[in-house]
This record gives C-alpha cells, structure tokens and sequence, in this order.
C-alpha cells in the first residue's frame, strides 16, 4: 500500500515470549487509526525466538512487522531497544508511535521521544484523529478530559494502559510482511539488564478481580489502611488504592488505579475514603455495582457511584467487616 501519511507505529512487547495483551489492544486501535489515516500499521517487536508470535500481532491488524530477533534483546535493553526503534523510526518515519505504559514503555517512550525530538503524551485513554488528521491524544486534567495534540512534531507519541483499549478480534487469516532487523552494532551500553527476578504475586490480582476494594486519602494513617486491607481480605477481594495512599506509603505503586495506575473491570468495586477524581475513576469504568464510603456528604464520588454510605470510615468499616464476617459465618452453619 502507497502511504498517503506514514505508518502507524506499535511497540509491542513479549514477556518469556508472551506478546502481552496491551500490545494487541493497542495494534487493534492503531488499524482503526490508520484506517483514518488511509495508512499501514507497523509494528516493532524485540525478543528472541519470536518469529511464530507475529502470527499474533498479524491477526490483531498489523501489516508490517519490524522483527529484531536476538538472544542479546531476549529481556528489555534501555540503550539497545531505544536505539533500534529510533534508527528505524528515523528512516520509516512514522505518522504516529503507540506504546504501553508498562514498566518498559514508561521508559522506552520518553527515550525515544527525546532522541526523535517529538512530544509525548503518557497514560491516555483516548486516541483519536481529529482535525487536519492530528492525534488528539485524550487525558483527564484539570476536572475533565483535554487533548493533546503534537501539530509539528513526528512521529505523534502516545503511551497506553492495558484495558483502555478493548482485544481487537483476531484475524487468523491475516497475512503480513516480516522485515528483519539486525542487531545494532558499536553500542556501549550505559545500562544493561543482566536478570529479571518476578516478585511472587499475592493475593488476587488486581486487573482480573471480580470485587475491588481501592482506599484513599481518607484512610487518614497506616492503622486507617490497615482496616480496608481487612475489608478487602474478608470479602477476598483484591486491594486498590488512589495516588495519596500510595504517596503516603500505606500502600504499593501497584496497587494505584487510574489514569497511571491500573484499569479494573471487577462485578463489585468499594471506594472507602476516596473523594472521585477524574484520574481515579478512568480506572473503573468497566465496574459493574460500585459503592463510595466517604464522611462527606458532598463529596463528588457519591454522585457517581450506584450506592453512597455517608459514615466516618475508620468506625464503619470495622462494623462492616464483623457483619461480613457473621454472615459468613451463618452461610457454613446452614
Ligand atoms: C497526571 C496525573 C495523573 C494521576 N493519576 C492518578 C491515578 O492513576 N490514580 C489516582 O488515584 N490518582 C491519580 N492522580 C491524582 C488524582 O488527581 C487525585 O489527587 C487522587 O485520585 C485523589 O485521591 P483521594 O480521592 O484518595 O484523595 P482526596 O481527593 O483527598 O479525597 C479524600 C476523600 O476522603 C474523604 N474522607 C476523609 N476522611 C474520611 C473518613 N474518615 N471517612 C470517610 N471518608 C473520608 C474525603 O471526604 C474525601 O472525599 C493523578 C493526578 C495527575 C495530575
């Protein structure tokens, strides 16, 4: 297909040679995007022994796949992935470069927006070609939704959380181009990734959860927290949090939903001590029967929420666990 702008660009990325389910949601919008654009979607991938997981990122939508298949690019290479994409995007010039905001892509994408000397914008939840075909690259600020747009600069950059975007229907039957990459020679290196080691998850993970209970700011210390953590092992639900608590150090980074943590799309979602900004609810807008308890009667999370409990949470919560607990306990004796 002759260009009439340039490609539509995803980074994917492999795990244990596992493409991860964010680069599919992703490649499944850039062909809608490029559809738009009347352009190709192409897509990078870096692994090792990957050639039979473009299969995947074929049936996803893409008709290109820029392939650098070593053992040295086996796990993420800061200096030596960053150098590949921004050689090849220097010569394929890309329309627009799409990538996940995982651990790799928070970094990859802003080394390589610098070196490409172009914007980019992090943790969107919307992509869309707007006016004179531009990007508008859509985030919560300032108590809404705004777009960013990159009207000069290319490629247009835009990192992604998993979840934001729906997994395209794969295509078995789709075909595509596999262009070899070769292992970039002359790199020293400043950083190198001699071994991964995976933290044992406990508990039940957040993104798969069928309850959620996320705390806030109102948990007020580390014992307030410690009672929603309760809450949440007594109803075997897995633990959320918003920004402050995990600013405050109750809690862990990974456990932060919104617009740059984590989206969730569990049966039951619980809010205790959280007040509703934008930048948390993005997070749980998959959440089915959802449930605020705040002590401020107009605090902005109770208007969008199904149900609103107006209570002190540090003496509600312990009562709601020990009714939990009783009601348990009947359900075994019957
Ligand atoms: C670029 C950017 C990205 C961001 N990304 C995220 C993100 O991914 N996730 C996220 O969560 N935030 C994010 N934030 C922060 C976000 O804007 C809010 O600041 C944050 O979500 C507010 O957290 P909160 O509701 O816990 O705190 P607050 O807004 O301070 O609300 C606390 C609430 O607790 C209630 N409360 C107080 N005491 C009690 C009590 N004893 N019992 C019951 N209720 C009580 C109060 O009435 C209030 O409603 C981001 C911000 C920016 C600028």
């Amino acid at each position: 297909m002759e260009n009439r702008s340039g490609p539509v660009w995803v980074i994917a990325e492999q795990i244990d040679c596992q493409i991860l389910m964010v680069s599919l949601q992703l490649i499944g919008h850039a062909r809608k995007l490029a559809d738009k654009l009347d352009t190709s979607v192409e897509v990078v991938l870096l692994g090792d022994k990957m050639g039979e997981q473009t299969r995947q990122l074929f049936a996803a939508g893409a008709d290109r796949v820029y392939l650098g298949n070593f053992l040295e690019l086996a796990v993420y290479q800061p200096d030596v992935y960053t150098e590949m994409i921004v050689k090849l995007a220097k010569k394929r010039q890309p329309e627009i470069m799409l990538i996940g905001s995982t651990s790799m892509g928070r970094e990859l994408a802003p080394l390589a927006a610098a070196r490409l000397k172009t914007g980019l914008t992090a943790h969107c939840i919307d992509l869309v070609i707007g006016e004179n075909n531009i990007l508008e690259q859509i985030i919560p600020a300032y108590g809404g939704l705004i777009s960013i747009v990159c009207p000069r600069r290319r490629p247009q950059m835009a990192t992604v959380a998993k979840g934001v975007f729906p997994v395209p229907k794969l295509d078995e039957n789709r075909e595509g181009e596999i262009i070899p990459l070769d292992l970039p020679i002359n790199i020293s290196p400043c950083i190198r990734t001699l071994e991964i080691v995976r933290e044992e998850s406990k508990g039940v993970p957040l993104e798969s959860a069928s309850t959620v209970v996320a705390g806030g700011a109102g948990a007020g210390s580390q014992d307030g927290w410690r009672k929603i953590t309760d809450l949440a092992k007594v109803l075997n639900a897995a633990l959320g949090s918003t920004r402050p608590a995990v600013d405050e150090g109750w809690t862990e980074l990974k456990t932060m939903i919104g617009q740059s943590g984590k989206m969730v799309s569990p049966e039951l979602y619980i809010g205790v001590g959280l007040s509703g900004e934008l930048q948390h609810m993005v997070g749980i807008v998959g959440a089915h029967v959802m449930v605020a308890i705040n002590n401020d009667p107009k605090s902005p999370v109770l208007d969008q929420v199904g149900y609103g409990i107006v209570d002190d949470c540090q003496e509600f919560v312990p009562l709601l666990i020990e009714k939990i607990k009783e009601y348990k306990e009947k359900q075994i004796t019957c």
